[in-house]
């Protein structure tokens, strides 16, 4: 059975790796190696959720390195801060040591969660996949895991793994708090539009009454008038 290192960033990421792979008869080992994931605590999330997917799918886990300096990472993209622009260099270092530890550890092959992830950048993970095999004189199998996201998300909630709420450096931390900031702010715009919208139908329903009540009075005090004494 062909031995595949499965280098995987994250436990939910990694199920529908490990499902379809063996499906095709491969026997993946995981390999958890992401230096980028901030703040230390996220990564140690994350590195536990990993450790419950191997426990619970039974699939062998190599660990290595533990999450790296930020403000070194963010010096080191020297400006190239971008979504998307920023990401080659984050792949880079996690392809480059698990093409080189496929070559040490004789596997047949080594390929990445990341390729389920439909946020990722599919065609810049080929790439630095690509080049990281030349490299080191591994062999990347490509496979596109996307098909499977909807699986991956309920599978990982049927099993209760610890799903993340950013893709893991600082920068993409700071950007979906900024998100979650920006949709409290029109959520609670949205909330005190309809406040004040009933509270001028209550105004108008108010006016409303106030005039026909007006208006019953003065009928009945004309009635008085007009009866006899
Ligand atoms: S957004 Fe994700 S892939 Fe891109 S640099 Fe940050 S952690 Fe890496």
């Amino acid at each position: 059975m062909p031995r595949i290192l499965l280098h995987v960033c994250c436990g939910p990421c990694s199920l529908m790796p490990v499902v379809h792979l063996r499906d095709e008869g491969f026997e993946p080992t995981a390999f958890f190696f992401n230096p980028n994931i901030h703040p230390a605590d996220e990564w140690k999330k994350r590195r536990d959720a990993m450790r419950e997917v191997s426990e619970k799918l039974g699939v062998p886990l190599l660990e290595e390195g533990g999450p790296e300096n930020p403000g070194l990472w963010v010096r080191a993209l020297h400006g190239v801060t971008r979504e998307g622009e920023r990401c080659a260099l984050c792949y880079r270092p996690r392809m480059e040591r698990t093409a080189a530890l496929a070559a040490e550890q004789g596997f047949d092959a080594f390929t990445s969660s990341l390729l389920y992830s439909r946020y990722q950048h599919h065609e810049t993970i080929i790439a630095e996949a690509q080049r990281a095999a030349a490299l080191a004189g591994a062999r990347f199998l490509y496979r596109d895991f996307r098909p499977w996201w909807w699986d991956g998300i309920n599978l990982s909630k049927e099993l209760g793994i610890y799903r993340q709420k950013w893709c893991g450096c600082i920068l993409s931390m700071k950007e979906a708090l900024l998100q979650q900031k920006e949709a409290e702010e029109r959520k609670a715009a949205l909330k005190a539009e309809k406040a004040a919208r009933l509270a001028q139908e209550a105004e108008e329903r108010r006016k409303r009454h106030e005039a026909f009540a007006a208006k019953k009075a003065r009928k009945l005090a004309r009635r008085k008038e007009g009866s006899p004494a």
